[in-house]
């Protein structure tokens, strides 16, 4: 990283922490998510700002890949990702999940966008802007097979299927449907929702199916349909928890020392004084905390690692900073501006996800803007 002068970026020197995304193997497990599926096609889902990695550095990445389907939560989102991806031949599609009730017709229409069409109420919508639009405007059905949370509910579905013609003016491009329980395997839900969305399917025009995210594409080719729609595993995210990862690492956040001490009588560290030390322990300050989404749960449970040793985070998380001990740590690798590992080679994100009692998806999410962000390939 260097700059016009030839020293290091002055945002890499003035962060507190450096957020590493490597958009290389991003692409990597997108062609590891497409050999699992083949040959089905494999979208993208980049909402929450590709779940806080970048949408408009992610989708690019991704549409090198081959990536011509992405799906984002909101309109805004999804005019992000086009904007970012307005050279891409052949142009790619985006969805909203949110629907149609996610923003104004026009500006779906402005910007070659599309909604997931998540009730009846929705398709009403929609098919009216294309009656005013004067042509047929393409849309993806979602159909709730037990999520309970978007989607056309079973009685909507019924009264969709006797009356097709709600569809006017509609194009359907894929009928959806989301799995509540896809991470645990053997979920007796799995089976019941792929069933269900089989029967939709039949009742409905024909049009491809869509069914599996992550974890959906780990339960066999039976829930593939025509499109897959993987969103966490791109980022590193293991979709199999009872097994080992199968995607690559994709993040590395290191933190800076910003002051080291040594503690010579038994005291309390941080906020509350929570954690006693005794006599003889070193303690090093990094400039991470709870405003950069190191999330506040982690306090006295979580571990970084300075090159290949452990060292514990003990006391409270706050705002801007957290505490380790490094007693154990020669002086030498643990000085002021030395770099800590927090998601790293030595511990991924699905492991501090678990130190904070959460999932992968929201440490990824809570990512902070503080960080300088260092982008690797594309
Ligand atoms: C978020 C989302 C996905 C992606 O889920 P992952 O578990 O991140 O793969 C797919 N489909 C729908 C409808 C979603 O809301």
């Amino acid at each position: 990283m260097a700059d016009g002068r030839g020293g290091p970026e002055p945002t890499a020197i003035r962060a507190g922490a450096i957020l590493t995304i490597d958009l290389e193997a991003i692409k990597e497990n997108y062609r590891r998510l497409r050999q699992e599926l083949r040959p089905v096609t494999c979208a993208a889902v980049v909402k929450a700002d590709a779940y806080g990695l970048g949408a408009t550095r992610v989708a690019p990445a991704l549409a090198k890949a081959g990536v011509r389907t992405f799906f984002t939560a909101t309109l805004d989102e999804a005019i992000a990702v086009q904007t970012a991806l307005e050279k891409t031949r052949p142009s790619a599609d985006i969805f909203v999940l949110n629907g149609a009730g996610a923003g104004p017709a026009e500006d779906f229409i402005a910007y070659g966008l599309m909604p997931v069409l998540n009730s009846l109420g929705e398709l009403e919508t929609w098919s009216a802007a294309a009656r005013a639009a004067g042509r047929v405007l393409p849309a993806v059905l979602h159909a709730d097979t037990g999520m309970n949370r978007l989607g056309l509910p079973p009685a909507e579905l019924d009264t969709l299927a006797a009356d097709t013609n709600r569809l006017a003016g509609i194009e359907l491009r894929y009928v959806i449907s989301h799995l509540a329980c896809a991470e645990e395997s053997g979920h007796a839900l799995n089976g019941l929702q792929l069933r269900r969305f089989e029967a939709a399917r039949a009742r409905l025009p024909s049009a491809p199916g869509s069914l599996a995210n992550s974890s959906g594409i780990f339960l066999g080719a039976d829930y593939h349909f025509d499109l897959a729609r993987p969103g966490a595993a791109l980022y590193g995210v293991n979709p199999t928890p009872d097994r080992p990862n199968p995607m690559s690492q994709v993040v590395r956040l290191q933190g800076k020392i910003l002051q080291s001490r040594e503690i010579d009588a038994p005291q309390g560290v941080g906020y509350g004084a929570i954690h006693r030390v005794a006599g003889g322990t070193r303690v090093a300050t990094v400039a991470v905390g709870y405003a950069d989404g190191y999330l506040r749960s982690l306090s006295d449970q979580a571990s970084a690692w300075i090159g290949d040793r452990k060292v514990p985070v003990i006391g409270r998380v706050s705002m801007d900073l957290i505490t380790l001990d490094i007693s154990d740590v020669p002086a030498e690798d643990a000085h002021v501006g030395a770099l800590v590992d927090l998601i790293g080679p030595r511990q991924d994100l699905d492991a501090l996800a678990g130190s904070a009692g959460t999932i992968g998806y929201e440490i990824l999410t809570a990512l902070g803007a503080r960080y300088h962000r260092l982008y690797l390939g594309g």
